[in-house]
């Protein structure tokens, strides 16, 4: 008997991180993390996670557009979708009444991403295996296959993608080896939120070094004194060895690893994160105030959408020795595409669920491998790290087939709200997800919904309305 899709089910989930200053930066002052989270059935006990993630209001707008696009896939056979998943995204993005309210783009689009993924997170529970190993395990005409092309092919093409997945065939299981036992190299941003004393962001570095972290990211924009003066004092611990773990010795600010970024006496990095609050020339005055505290790359300068502009301020950094990144609110592949043509970025930051669901992930990966500039995907949010892990083995096993120059942002936060949980080794790694029933890692527990869903779960009803 086929197996066929037979319904969905969405829920509104919101956390109240408001309270704490979590997530707060200097576009993004009052954030509830919040996952627009779907269920899909089908005709057996195979089911399939996914989720967006926006920051409160809003969120109910993009379950509705779930419930829109979830539709279109009831009745299907999953082993037909799953068959060509290029093809099914296609499909899914091609409902022309549908597409005329983005196209690719805003909350269609990030709906989107969210029935992709749990598309996927079935796909893969349906073989038994995590959602990376799933793919890292296709052959290169799979991969191929399963990757949106529509509208990149002036930047890379099929046949020039297949070649390169084709390259790093024969040692994937080396890579895969090698990352299953050391980790996949990340970085902390929940020690730098603006929101935060200096007193807090200084007991949260020292415990991220500890940890055995390296590359570390602070918020900036607001004002720049008080950007200097927490800068000087971030700058403070973790260029001081004696808060390295016990054992480490320092890294070489000059070795492969950390050419180019600004790394200080012990080997530590530091990254700067606007979140989009400046214009093109304040941009470049702003930063170049901070060339003191030596950051790698400055992330989000200006708009997400202006190519140019991200261009004109990586040009005027470059003398400074900083370079830019951006990507986590770039809306699509066809802005990844133009950002590497216009040479406008050093570090790609790709959004699991902004961009629509890991076939068009795929895309951007190859793109970005093509043209030599390093993916360190965005996980600020709730359920973000669960889903990003995957995306970055998937790029290194299988992909650009580097990873020591690479990192994967990690942020300390509602991690306990899923049943596999990200995590990180001690030192300062994310671990390989590897329960074979965790597909895409994003299911959450049904005592976390019943809690935190807008508006009437235990905790909403019992607390001040941070959301409304
Ligand atoms: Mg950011």
């Amino acid at each position: 008997m086929p197996v066929k899709i037979t319904g969905y089910e969405t829920h509104d989930v919101r956390f109240p991180t408001s309270l704490t200053g979590d997530g707060t930066d200097a576009m993004n002052t009052d954030c509830d993390y919040s996952s627009a989270y779907v269920t899909l059935k089908t005709s057996s006990d195979l089911v399939g996670y996914g989720m967006t993630f926006t920051i409160g209001r809003g969120n109910d707008i993009v379950c509705m557009a779930i419930r829109e696009l979830a539709h279109r896939l009831v009745g299907k056979d999953v082993e037909d979708l799953f068959a060509n998943m290029g093809k099914t995204w296609d499909y899914l993005c091609s409902d022309s009444q549908l597409r005329w309210i983005g196209p690719e783009k805003g909350v269609i689009h990030i709906a989107f991403g969210a029935v992709d993924n749990a598309l996927w997170d079935m796909y893969a529970r349906s073989r038994n295996k995590p959602l990376w190993k799933l793919i890292v395990d296709m052959t290169p005409e799979e991969v191929i296959s399963a990757t949106a092309f529509r509208y990149i092919t002036d930047a890379i093409t099929p046949t020039e993608a297949l070649a390169m997945l084709k390259a790093k065939e024969g040692t994937k299981a080396e890579r895969e080896a090698t990352v299953r036992e050391k980790g996949y190299p990340a970085y902390v941003t929940s020690a730098g939120w603006l929101g935060y004393t200096d007193e807090k962001v200084a007991r949260l570095m020292r415990e991220a070094v500890a940890q055995g972290f390296n590359h570390f990211k602070m918020k900036v924009g607001a004002n720049r004194d008080s950007d200097l003066r927490r800068g000087k004092i971030i700058r403070s611990i973790i260029d001081d060895p004696q808060y390295l773990p016990a054992g480490t010795a320092p890294r070489d600010p000059n070795g492969p690893d950390l050419r180019g970024k600004n790394a200080g006496p012990t080997g530590s990095v530091l990254m700067i994160d606007a979140n989009q609050v400046w214009d093109v020339p304040q941009a470049i005055e702003y930063v170049k105030s901070l060339e003191e505290i030596k950051p790698w790359f400055i992330e989000e300068p200006t708009a997400p959408d202006d190519i140019l502009g991200h261009a004109a301020i990586r040009k005027a950094l470059k003398p400074h020795g900083i370079g830019v990144a951006t990507g986590e609110h770039a809306h699509n592949r066809m802005v990844f595409k133009q950002l590497l043509q216009a040479e406008a970025i050093d570090v790609c930051q790709v959004d699991s669920c902004r961009l629509a669901g890991v076939s068009e992930v795929l895309s951007v990966l190859l793109m970005a491998a093509k043209f030599g500039v390093p993916v360190c995907p965005h996980a600020g949010g709730v359920g973000l790290c669960e889903y990003v892990i995957h995306l970055s083995l998937i790029d290194y096993i299988a992909i650009s087939g580097t990873m020591e120059r690479n990192v994967l942002e990690f942020a300390d936060h509602l991690h306990e709200h899923f049943l596999y949980p990200a995590s990180i080794n001690r030192n300062g790694r994310y671990n390989v997800p590897s329960n074979p029933a965790e597909g895409y890692s994003i299911e959450m527990r049904q005592s976390s919904i019943a809690e935190y869903e807008w508006p009437h779960g235990s905790y909403w009803v019992n607390s001040p309305k941070k959301s409304q």
